[in-house]
């Protein structure tokens, strides 16, 4: 089963200003503007979102927010809603980000509401999933892994969890400079396919794109995007360059 490999970057609260964010968002298009092998988005602060749609407004790069709220307005101070992103020009929302579960204390319950409600309004998920290291030494990896799909897509049909892309992130592997070996990632993308198909059947799980995140570069990109069930990669810091993003979108082909 062939699936679309998709590659994109969170610049998380870096190039916040719309001045730096088009700069970097300008150069992406220049390097990766003619690639059609790999689908390729920027998900910058929502500060910048509305000058980046500009920039990538005739590319083939997309757009992406880091977050949004499971609501579609009312008294939700600070918060932004998925109609404000899709009218930006937004066709991915990265949701449950381990950041967002470990500094703002997000709950699998509360990443469910935003999946379901991304989904309904027609945004695609990049729904993030992965465990701390004390986690992987107390060797409760895949329990882990399970619990955030299981909880994560709770109550969705087939159809849509086809809609939907999972970003397997090793919290240990996320700006250490530390990457997974690309065996051991692997063992936990086929888990989690042996999931999918177990509770949405096999084609599902085999629609599905499941990225790999946590200190991508382009030295490790091709060893990681060469593994059976790796479908392209959720780049932290290394988005911040067009050309080291060039060279793992490239990668990723
Ligand atoms: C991320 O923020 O999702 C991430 C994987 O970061 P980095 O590539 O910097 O580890």
């Amino acid at each position: 089963m062939s699936r679309r490999p998709i590659v994109a970057g969170n610049w998380k609260m870096n190039a916040s200003g719309p001045r730096a964010a088009v700069e970097i968002a300008a150069a992406v298009v220049r390097e990766l503007n003619d690639v059609t092998a790999v689908e390729c988005a920027v998900c910058p602060p929502f500060t910048a979102l509305m000058a980046v749609a500009e920039v990538v407004r005739h590319s083939r790069i997309g757009l992406g927010a880091q977050n949004m709220y499971p609501e579609e307005k009312g008294a939700f101070t600070g918060e932004v809603d998925p109609n404000a992103l899709l009218e930006i020009g937004c066709k991915y929302v990265i949701i449950g980000h381990s950041e967002r579960r470990a500094v703002f204390e997000e709950t699998d319950e509360f990443i469910n509401r935003k999946v379901k409600k991304a989904l309904e309004k027609g945004l695609t998920p990049i729904m993030c999933c992965g465990e701390t290291l004390d986690e992987r030494e107390e060797g409760i990896t895949l329990d882990i892994v399970r619990g955030h799909i299981d909880n994560g897509l709770a109550d969705l049909r087939a159809a849509d969890v086809r809609k939907v892309v999972i970003a397997y992130e090793p919290v240990w592997a996320i700006g250490t400079g530390r990457t997974a070996e690309p065996e051991d990632a692997q063992e936990v993308h086929a888990f989690i396919r042996h999931l999918l198909s177990e509770k949405y059947g096999r084609d599902t799980a085999d629609t599905v794109r499941i990225q790999y995140g946590g200190s991508v570069k382009p030295e490790n990109a091709k060893e990681l995007f060469d593994q059976p069930d790796i479908d392209g990669g959720l780049i932290g810091g290394a988005s911040l360059k067009a050309d080291t993003f060039r060279d793992i979108v490239l990668a990723a082909r």
